[in-house]
């Protein structure tokens, strides 16, 4: 059986990006996954650029390396279709030049892009990346280590730090940190590939349909390489259970009856099956380590309560986590107060930005107010700057939660 200092479980945006910086740091880990890469993942597949900034931080080389597959398509911007079927159109950069400004967003398959990350971990010697390896209990031990097992009880090793980072459905965040599943800071998600869409956006925005009838849930349609595109749903699972949404079944029936979808799915055809997963959300502030533990990505509950972004997420949490695993080892404290440290550097960075999400989130609950700004916004051109700059800079996206900010929209001419 191994024995080992520090362990990161799961090979995912979360644990990879753990990996590669311990690596960076010169620091020896055990990585686990239980499935053998390249593996699907049921995902978006948007890529922010949060996570080129992240790709850059563990190599600078890694952004580039990205953008020169062809596994991946850059996307320029947004079109947001409003519940009275306005679209608003929402470039990540204003005034937005394809031939020679850098895309700030980009769409990859997680079958590609999570290869793309384990392929960097297998160039590390410092990693000791083992597929194919379910760890079904961890075990503490009286010396605070944990003792991780298989299914059928098989040892796997003993550890001193473990990186929890497998995911939304992880036992480890439910029965040990007390993670429950909260359908009020939970979100059902559908998704589907699709080739033979009509009418992509020829600069690959990504569209995402508030549908009248469908609130507070969203539909979704990304484009992907080879005239592929992802389609998907997600709604609040307090809302699913709620309301009584079958979701497969309100998919099936949006996309075959939506005046602005029905043609363009005329001939589409649907390679696979509809998948489901949840999106734990970050909405609320959890506690995201314990004794010999931090959690990671999904399994720490961080994903964008208004966008459902989680990857950058989870990277950002991989990058904290790597080096607060390295301060535990040289200090030689595992302990809950010395740990905390983790869970103050990930809020600090993400904490403010959850919080505005959590506010946008809430406009779902008035889609009049969503109608009439897309209403405006295709009449003023400042506003839709506003609405295309709040993607890079936070303060405009503050701008938006404040009433002002409509009451200059009812009152402010144009
Ligand atoms: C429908 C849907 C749409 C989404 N769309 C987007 C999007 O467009 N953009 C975006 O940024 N985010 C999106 N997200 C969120 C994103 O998918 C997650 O936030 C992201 O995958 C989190 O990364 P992670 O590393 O924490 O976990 P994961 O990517 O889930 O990786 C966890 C890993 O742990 C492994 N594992 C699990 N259990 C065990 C075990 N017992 N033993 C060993 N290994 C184990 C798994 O095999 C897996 O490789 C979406 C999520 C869903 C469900």
């Amino acid at each position: 059986m191994l024995e080992t200092d520090i362990c990161i479980l799961g090979a995912g945006p979360g644990g990879a990006t753990a990996a590669l910086h311990l690596a960076n740091a010169g620091q020896p880990c055990l990585l686990l996954d239980r499935a053998t890469f390249p593996r699907d993942k049921v995902c978006g597949d948007a890529l922010s650029g949060k996570v080129l900034v992240e790709l850059k931080r563990i190599d600078a080389a890694l952004p580039a390396r990205l953008q020169a597959l062809p596994t991946q398509v850059p996307s320029w911007g947004i079109d947001f279709y409003a519940p009275n079927g306005r679209k608003l159109a929402v470039p990540f950069r204003y005034n937005y030049n394809p031939a020679t400004d850098p895309a700030a967003g980009h769409i990859s398959k997680r079958i590609d892009f999570d290869n793309f990350l384990v392929e960097q971990v297998r160039q590390r010697p410092e990693i000791d990346f083992r597929e194919g390896v379910d760890v079904a209990a961890t075990e503490p031990q009286p010396d605070g280590r944990w003792l991780l097992k298989t299914a059928d009880g098989t040892p796997v090793a003993v550890v001193r730090l473990l990186l929890v980072a497998n995911g939304a459905q992880s036992g480890f965040a439910r029965q040990i940190a007390g993670h429950a599943l909260e359908p009020a800071h939970h979100c059902a998600g559908l998704r589907a590939y699709y080739r033979g869409v009509r009418g992509l956006h020829p600069d690959n925005f990504i569209e995402l349909h508030f549908i009248k009838d469908f609130l507070p849930g969203y539909l979704w349609v990304f484009p992907l390489p080879n005239g592929e595109a992802n389609v998907g749903v997600g709604m609040l699972t307090e809302a699913v259970s709620k309301k009584k949404v079958n979701l497969r079944k309100r998919l099936a029936e949006i996309l075959a009856t939506h005046p602005a979808l029905k043609e363009r799915f005329a001939d589409a055809e649907r390679l696979g099956p509809v998948r489901g997963f949840g999106l734990p959300l970050g909405s609320r502030r959890r506690a995201l380590s314990g004794r010999n533990y931090l959690l990671l990505g999904d399994a720490a509950s961080l994903i964008d309560p208004f966008t459902g972004e989680g990857i950058s997420h989870a990277m950002v949490s991989g990058r904290h986590a790597a080096d607060w695993a390295s301060r535990a080892l040289a200090a030689q404290d595992f302990t809950p107060a010395f740990l905390r440290g983790y869970d103050a550097a990930v809020y600090n960075r993400l904490g403010q930005e959850l919080r505005l999400s959590r506010a946008m989130q809430k406009l779902l609950d008035y889609p009049w107010l969503f109608n009439f700004v897309a209403n405006r916004a295709a009449r003023n051109p400042t506003l839709a700057e506003t609405l295309s700059m709040m993607f890079l800079d936070l303060d405009m996206r503050a701008r938006v939660r404040q009433p002002s900010f409509y009451l200059k929209l009812l009152f402010g001419g144009k």
